[in-house]
Parts: C-alpha cells; structure tokens; sequence
C-alpha cells in the first residue's frame, strides 16, 4: 500500500515563469509623511526601520525591501524583484500550478532581494550574526488572493519570522496598492481607480479608510481582457491585458471602427460579464485563417467577419472592448471626483499599465482642471515593495500580527482596513 503510494505520487514539473527583468528602486520618491510622525518603531542597528514585503496573492510571486530613513524622512525601495507564472495559451492561472510556482522561487526571490538591497557582505555577516541588525518586520499579504498563492507565501514569512525572531505584518493588498501609489508618484490625497485581475473599484480616502465608492458587480476588468484574449488565442506573455493593448493599438490606427458593445454603469457600479459574452460571440464568429492558437498580434493575424454593414476584426473587437470599458471606468470615476471634491486621480493595479487608460482618464481628468498619476509596471503590477510599503506604514504606528492571526483570506474588503496611518 505504502509502495504503491509513493509510486503513484505525482512529481512536479517545474513551472514556467517569466523572464521579468530586475524591478529597480530608481523611482525612489518622497511621500509627504503621515501625521503624526512615525514613531521610531523597531529600528535596526543603524537606527533605521526596514521591513521585507512579500506577494503572492495571484500570478506574481514578489519580495521588496522598504526602508524609513528617519534623519531624511523619506521611505526607500532597497529592492524589488519578482517572478510572474505564465499558464499556458488558452488557459487562466489555477490555484495549484500557481502555489507550486511561488513554492518554487519564494526562497530564491528573499536571497536576491537582501543581496540587491545590501551588500554580500552585509548580508553574510549581520544579518546571519543578529537579523535584528538590518530587518525590522516581515509583512506579508493575508488577502484578497488565491488560498493557495497565498498560503505559499505566508509559510514562508512566518518561517523567516521565527528564524530571524522579528514580528509579522499582515497587509491587505488592495491597500498596498493604494500606498505603494501614493509613494511611487507623491499624489498625497487622490481618488483612486483600482484595476487589476481581480479588483475594479473606485476609491476615496475619509475618516481613517479608504471607503468604496463604486465597484464592479460581477468580474473584474483584468478578469474580463484576460478572458477574451483566450478566447481570441492570446498569448499570456508577458500578459494577456499587454497583448490585447498590443491588438487594439492596431485596430486604432488602421480601421479605427469601434463595435456598439453593452455599456454597463448601474450608478456607481460597473459590470462586464455581458459585454465578455458579446465580445466572446462576435469573435466566434470570426473564422480563425491560420488554425493557430498562440500568435503574436500582427496586421497579418488580421481575419474579417461580416456584422450588420460592418466588417469587423479580432483587432477591432479588441479595440471596441477597451474603448467601452475604459469609458465605464472613466465615467465612474469622474462621477467620485465630483462628488468629494477631489482634484486628483491615481490609477492602480495591473490594468493601470494600460496606456489607453491612461490617456482616456487624462482627457477627463485635465477637462475638470485636476492632475492624473499614473505609473509603469515596475509599482502598478503586483510586487513585494507594495506590501512593505503598506506594512511599514501600520508599523510605525505600532501595529504587528500575532502568529496566531496570520492566516489568509481570500476576501478581504479594501474598506475592511483602519488606515491608522492616516490623519482621521
Ligand atoms: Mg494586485
């Protein structure tokens, strides 16, 4: 029994991962500091508060070094790599290769964040001689996510918690997000539109939360681009958000022919299940004229089907879907704008790469008179230094997890958190 056990136990593969490139800290940036001041909380030998952050929530497996130097008053990212699974075309990320790809680099990606963000050296001698010299806490994302993901990288920060007896910050990811994009572009007090793979919300900060003005009622945007770029045989690499941008940025400048799709703004609310269906539709009915299910977008890739008058392209759709769902996301948030007052908008999350989005929401936001921050895919995309950065924040206003309250959850409201770090 025991023999026939360990013959038929399954050996993993290992899992593909990308070849993302090193996230350095260069976009390091002041951030007017919360009030009040941070209290000197756990600084390590040099007087200085640095915390690991660690990410694992989805697809991308991240650990950043953030660091408060209280003589500048500044916050630091010392280092910030990470490694991104890629499912193969035609499918989504699931929970169990996902876990085993974080699993499988987690160790590797801590060892090279403490050697990008201090010396050998460094490392080989203080750290290994007291950890108390260099590292304040170790915070970690306990949810939204994935169980499994999640959990991964939980293991991990408990087990570096107990090594190197330094307490444990759990983070929320939504929040980290907001933070690591008020740092990274110094907008102090923004509306915030929150567009990932998971999330879509619209938020303002009032009384110590981030409150949620509006939402998505079924599927997240990325959720949305991610599944009709399988449906049109997208590749996942470097994502399926980047290659349908890529197809869409065709269909603009040659046919410029933008598809009536469902718009769908129920108040503040948004939703895109009806208008996947219908893009989903129309490209069934698009013959595929090279039978191949993982080409890069080109003008060549190019197949025609006739709705209505129209004749219509995998590189039109493309191009219709974003137009229309960027316009949902640009009403709603100009409707939170209005309604606080607020003359600032950042955008966050993975989607917030997206450069379309980030000119659509700039035409709205410079008609009103008010400023957009955006960022790159070094701080939108999910990454370690986010979750340092959130984590240092409710550290320096004394507050750890007890191991005890380390669990993981997947859901986790952004509205759920008390921002002690913020003025009330
Ligand atoms: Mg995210």
């Amino acid at each position: 029994m025991s023999s026939q056990a360990s013959t038929s136990r399954k050996v993993f593969q290992p899992v593909s991962t990308a070849s993302d490139g090193p996230c350095s800290a260069d976009a390091i940036q002041n951030l007017p500091l919360p009030t009040p001041p941070p209290k000197d909380c756990l600084p390590n030998k040099y007087g200085r508060i640095v915390v690991i952050g660690m990410e694992g929530s989805a697809n991308k497996v991240g650990v950043g070094i953030v660091e408060y130097d209280s003589e500048m008053n500044t916050y630091h990212i010392l280092s910030n790599p990470r490694k991104t699974y890629i499912s193969p075309p035609g499918h989504g990320f699931l929970p169990k290769p996902t876990a085993i790809h974080h699993q499988a680099h987690i160790v590797a990606l801590v060892k090279v964040a403490l050697l990008e963000a201090f010396s050998k050296d460094v490392v080989d001698g203080e750290l290994h001689e007291d950890p108390h010299n260099l590292i304040s806490a170790i915070c970690f994302t306990k949810g939204p996510g994935m169980g499994g993901p999640l959990q991964s990288v939980a293991v991990c920060a408990r087990t570096l918690s107990l090594l190197w007896r330094r307490p444990l910050v759990a983070v929320n990811h939504c929040v980290a997000h907001i933070e690591m994009g008020r740092l990274a572009t110094g907008a102090p007090n923004p509306v915030v539109l929150y567009v990932s793979g998971g999330n879509t919300q619209v938020l303002a900060y009032s009384n110590q939360r981030y409150r949620i003005f509006g939402e998505t009622i079924d599927i997240a945007i990325g959720n949305c681009l991610d599944r009709f770029a399988r449906v049109i045989g997208l590749s996942n690499d470097p994502s399926p958000g980047y290659n349908i941008e890529q197809m869409a940025k065709i269909g603009q400048s040659s046919s410029r022919k933008l598809i009536p799709l469902p718009y769908t703004v129920k108040g503040m609310d948004v939703s895109f299940s009806g208008i996947l269906t219908r893009v989903q539709e129309l490209a069934a009915s698009i013959p595929d004229q090279d039978n191949s299910n993982n080409k890069a977008p080109t003008k060549d890739s190019v197949a025609d089907v006739v709705v209505g008058d129209d004749i219509i392209s995998k590189e039109d759709l493309c191009f219709s879907l974003q137009e229309t769902i960027f316009a949902m996301l640009v009403e709603i948030t100009e409707r939170a704008m209005a309604h606080t007052g607020q003359g600032e908008v950042l955008i966050v999350g993975g989607v917030g790469c997206n450069r379309r989005l980030q000119e659509m929401m700039q035409i709205m936001v410079e008609e009103r008179g008010g400023s957009l921050s955006s960022m790159d895919h070094r701080y939108c995309i999910d990454n370690g230094a986010m979750i340092g950065q959130a984590g240092i924040f409710a550290l320096q206003y004394g507050e750890t997890t007890k191991m005890s309250d380390t669990w993981c959850t997947q859901r986790y409201r952004t509205d759920a958190v008390t921002a002690i770090w913020r003025a009330p």
